[in-house]
């Protein structure tokens, strides 16, 4: 006899618009067995009444489609990033506003290890920097040889894109004025002019470092203790349900994985999506790869996604933009993914019946995946395929009108409205395309399915946040950016439960409480219906239900 636990509640947000309210919730075998009153709970028999919920407010466990797992062991790395920012362990790391504030850290950092034995053979990795907080500036090797001149410096950018070195580094990895790789920035004039300025777009650039540092820091492989500590993070932020939007699912990643989830202390259900660039695999032998593993998927460890990236990074000016191109004049970016190659292995992936999350920064890269996305789906029609752009931040209505027809999702990343807004307004775009920046009610509109995200660790993993974002529109500066685009409070919630989980085609499983659904839940002290919308992000979180299993989220 199996047995059945009723949770009464303040209220229950279900996300079911067929029933969007109820006090009571009843859970057997870890999935929702009624919602209502007490007394359609009754009418299933016995139960145990489990009170810890009665001055709570429940809503399904919110679902991020897109962060990474390295949100959870980014911070064995130093941080340098411009706001403050909160570690797992609950220390907020200052945010450091200026040129000069970053190389002091850097200097403080480099005599910490000297001072703990660690000659210069050992290189410094710092993460989480952004030079475009400070005015435009670029960094160069003459800013990080002021923290050393011998141990290696290699910092990267908050957005993921970009990378700096310190001569000491550029030496080590043999980068010189002859170097030839695309993404190898150098000085465009005065005394230095040809040499590299430590700039390092992209991957095909980072690789010449990456190369001789190993492992460590940026690409450090994952571990279970990483994976437990984005568990804890996510249960603080009411995240059931997440991805891994680039894991390369090599035989270590795919242990660590099974073997942390495969642990009823993990609060979290993820899915890693297989890297099909920039790998070894052809897009053949990657396809058949995530389908291997397949049958080796459990309740809290999904395969099956396949993540494709087409350009870089808006504000690091290595995403590619449509006319008129970069409102600072910047030359246009980068194609990570040649297009051709894009189309010939996205067709691969797509014929093998996979699931495949595009990254597409800006309007060309956004543009050109639709074009290739067409002429595959005209070659190879796939009902209900739920293909879906990422980021997609520079979509505008015609194009979110094509994705509609192509059957497309869009994922856009809504924590730039914040994070970047001022700067997209003042430098990268300029006014007209930053008051469409992740255009929601385009969206929406048009009938595109939309999820909303934070790609932690590019900013904090917090869905409230991100919700609040698609709301307000606000920036630091205290702009709006774009009224019309505004969402609802109701909409929002959809894109961080319901919304991604049609990304991730788990929608029949999780996304909204009713009967049949996993007993996802997150446990939130405030309403978030009923506060302002300005307090969206402040709504209190306790914890999380997973699959039935209370956890509580570790109080700081
Ligand atoms: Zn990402």
């Amino acid at each position: 006899m199996t047995q059945t636990t009723v949770y009464p509640a303040r209220k229950i947000i279900t996300m079911n618009p067929m029933q969007p309210e109820a006090t009571h919730v009843a859970v057997r075998d870890g999935r929702i067995l009624a919602v209502g009153d007490l007394a359609r709970m009754q009418a299933w028999g016995d139960y145990t009444l489990d009170e810890r919920f009665a001055d709570k407010v429940l809503m399904p466990g919110l679902v991020e489609g897109h962060c990474h797992l390295k949100e959870g062991s980014v911070w064995d790395m130093h941080y340098l990033g411009w706001f403050d920012r909160r570690d797992p362990q609950g220390k907020v790391w200052s945010g450091l506003r200026s040129m000069e504030a970053v190389v002091a850290r850097l200097a403080e950092i480099d005599a910490q290890m000297r001072s703990a034995g660690k000659g210069d053979a050992e290189p410094l990795i710092a993460w989480g920097f952004d030079p475009i907080y400070f005015g435009g500036e670029r960094m160069t090797v003459e800013h990080l040889d002021r923290a050393s001149t011998t141990r290696s410096i290699v910092i990267t950018h908050s957005n993921g894109h970009i990378m700096n070195v310190n001569s000491a580094m550029l030496r080590l990895a043999d980068i010189t004025r002859d170097n030839e790789v695309e993404g190898v920035v150098k000085f465009r004039s005065g005394a230095n002019a040809g040499e590299p300025t430590g700039e390092l777009q992209e991957p095909a650039a980072k690789f010449l470092v990456i190369r001789k540092i190993g492992d460590a820091g940026v690409l450090a492989p994952m571990t279970e203790a990483g994976v437990r500590s984005f568990a804890a993070l996510a249960c603080m932020q009411g995240v059931t349900t997440a991805t891994d939007l680039v894991n390369k699912l090599t035989d270590t990643d795919c242990k660590v994985l099974e073997s942390a989830l495969a642990d009823d202390a993990y609060s979290i259900r993820i899915l890693p999506a297989f890297q099909a660039f920039h790998g070894t695999h052809g897009a053949a032998l990657g396809a058949e790869h995530v389908k291997s593993l397949l049958p080796r998927n459990t309740d809290r460890l999904r395969y099956g996604l396949v993540k494709m990236m087409l350009d870089g990074s808006i504000q690091g000016f290595s995403a590619r933009l449509r006319w008129p191109g970069y409102f600072n004049g910047a030359p246009n970016g980068i194609w990570v993914t040649a297009p051709a190659q894009y189309e010939a292995d996205f067709e691969t992936y797509h014929r093998a019946g996979l699931l495949i999350h595009t990254h597409t920064n800006a309007d060309e890269a956004s543009e050109v995946a639709i074009d290739a996305i067409e002429r595959v789906l005209t070659r190879a029609p796939r009902p209900d395929h739920r293909h879906t752009l990422q980021h997609g931040q520079m979509i505008d209505a015609p194009l979110f009108r094509r994705m509609a027809a192509l059957g497309l999702c869009a994922n856009l990343f809504t924590n730039h409205l914040w994070y970047w807004g001022d700067q997209h307004y003042e430098m990268t775009m300029g006014p007209d395309r930053a008051n469409r920046l992740d255009a929601c009610a385009s969206a929406l509109a048009a009938g595109v399915p939309l999820a909303i995200h934070s790609d932690a660790p590019v900013t904090p993993l917090g869905p409230l946040f991100t919700a609040w974002c698609a709301v307000n529109r606000v920036t630091p500066s205290g702009r709006v950016l774009g009224e019309a685009e505004r969402i609802s409070v109701p909409q929002a919630l959809h894109a961080i439960t319901l919304g991604p989980a049609w990304t991730l085609k788990l929608d029949h499983e999780i996304g909204s409480i009713e009967c049949g659904k996993r007993a996802d839940f997150c446990v939130l002290e405030d309403d978030p219906l009923a506060v302002e919308p300005m307090a969206l992000k402040d709504v209190r979180v306790w914890g999380t239900v997973l699959s039935g299993r209370v956890f509580e989220a570790r109080k700081d």
